[in-house]
């Protein structure tokens, strides 16, 4: 299988081919065609399985066509980890110029607010941070959201601290959103996640 097949276009592949990937993993496989469909889905990847190319590229193509407002929004457990994704983010969409703004904790939340204010198209961050800007500005709008994204969701979801502010952020979200689960272990729980989606969610287990 190649990214074309799995209806990746040729500006994307280019920015791939750049980054040395050229067939894509597993996980790549199953989620970009749904994606791509505007489906939602709950992927079983761990660190290191190109998860978050499966769920970049497809949310950069679509957001592509329509490059106005917050367009995703990406939840992860560890500021780290929120560094690594907005990086892959600005190197596969480099070409359209995409804006992504991290946001998390342990960093000026002034300089993080004008970040907010600029109108990034990808917000990637930590939940207690992103939370506190959404209680603190009412300015931030979420209208235009199409993508929310959890990294290591039952990283997310194990964590009772990070329930309160997960609840926060969902509420200031459209409802009307694709919600992407990537988890390296899918537990009951982060079945029972399909509830928070109006929409059925596919499963992906490797
Ligand atoms: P991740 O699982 O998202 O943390 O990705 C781990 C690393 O694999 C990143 O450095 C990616 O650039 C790389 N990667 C992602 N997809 C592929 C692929 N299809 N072929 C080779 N490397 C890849």
């Amino acid at each position: 299988t190649t990214l074309k097949e799995l209806g990746v276009n040729n500006w994307l592949i280019k920015a791939c081919k750049s980054m040395r990937i050229e067939k894509p993993t597993y996980i790549q496989k199953c989620c970009i065609p749904s994606i791509l469909q505007l489906k939602s889905v709950i992927g079983c990847a761990q660190t290191g399985s190109g998860k978050t190319a499966a769920f970049a590229l497809p949310i950069l193509q679509i957001l592509a066509n329509d490059p106005y407002g917050i367009f995703a929004l990406v939840l992860t457990p560890t500021r780290e980890l929120a560094i690594q994704i907005a990086d892959q983010f600005k190197a596969f969409g480099s070409e359209i110029n995409v804006k992504v703004a991290t946001i998390i904790g342990g960093m000026e939340i002034t300089q993080q607010a004008a970040l907010l204010a600029n109108k990034p198209h990808i917000v990637v961050g930590t939940p207690g941070r992103i939370a506190a800007h959404i209680q603190n500005s009412p300015l931030i709008s979420f209208r235009k959201l199409k993508f929310m994204v959890f990294d290591e969701a039952d990283r997310l979801f194990e964590n009772k601290t990070l329930m309160k502010p997960i609840s926060q952020i969902l509420e200031a979200l459209p409802e009307n959103r694709i919600n992407l689960f990537f988890s390296a272990t899918i537990t009951e729980k982060i079945l029972k996640l399909q509830e928070i989606s109006k929409t059925k969610i596919e499963v992906f287990m490797d």
